[in-house]
């Protein structure tokens, strides 16, 4: 057992991602984690390879007003590594939800990297609910840019209230 271990909290987890948007399936893993660790951070990533639809800091604004209600958990914001910010919270494990065979076979591949990167860390998976399990950020945006008359409408079947209009907006300014 290294040394590091002792420090990090196996009852504190993280849960990383993009969350560009922040959707209902990715607010479902978050209250499921709630409910099994005593503390959960939900990590916004910046991912400069990534072209993202929204700036990281309204990522997180919206993201903690959805959130705000769940007494144990906070919304951070990142750089880098991931497995380095899950040791920089304190925490023993990262959280992630699992859709598919598809994001299966690219989380384990990930699980095991993290693995030889942070010894110390453990991934924990959470299926996606059956109700959640069609719904990606991707498609969402898809839907957003694609949509006709009562967009806002299909979008809530999707996404948080809150994430509505911030995402029609950004779509429309896009354009
Ligand atoms: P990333 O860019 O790291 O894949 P995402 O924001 O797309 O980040 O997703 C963050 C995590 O949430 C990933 O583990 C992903 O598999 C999981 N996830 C995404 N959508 C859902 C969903 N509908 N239900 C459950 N887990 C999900």
């Amino acid at each position: 057992m290294s040394a590091v271990r002792g420090t990090l909290n196996p009852r504190e987890a993280v849960y990383v991602g993009s969350f560009d948007p922040f959707t209902l399936g990715h607010r479902d893993i978050v209250l499921r984690g709630a409910a099994i660790f005593e503390r959960l951070t939900v990590g916004i990533g910046i991912n400069p390879d990534k072209q993202a639809l929204f700036a990281p800091e309204q990522r997180v604004e919206l993201t903690r007003r959805i959130l705000a209600d769940v007494a144990n958990v906070e919304v951070k914001l990142f750089e880098g590594l991931a497995v380095e910010f899950v040791r920089s919270c304190g925490a023993a494990v990262m959280l992630r939800g699992v859709r598919s065979l598809t994001d299966m076979d690219a989380e384990f591949t990930m699980s095991l990297a993290n693995a030889v990167l942070a010894p110390d860390l453990e991934t924990v998976f959470l299926m996606a609910s059956e109700k959640y399990s069609h719904i990606s950020s991707t498609l969402i945006k898809q839907i957003a840019q694609m949509g006709g008359d009562n967009t806002a409408g299909r979008l809530s079947d999707f996404v948080p209230g809150p994430i509505v209009e911030p995402l029609l907006d950004c779509v429309r300014r896009k354009r």
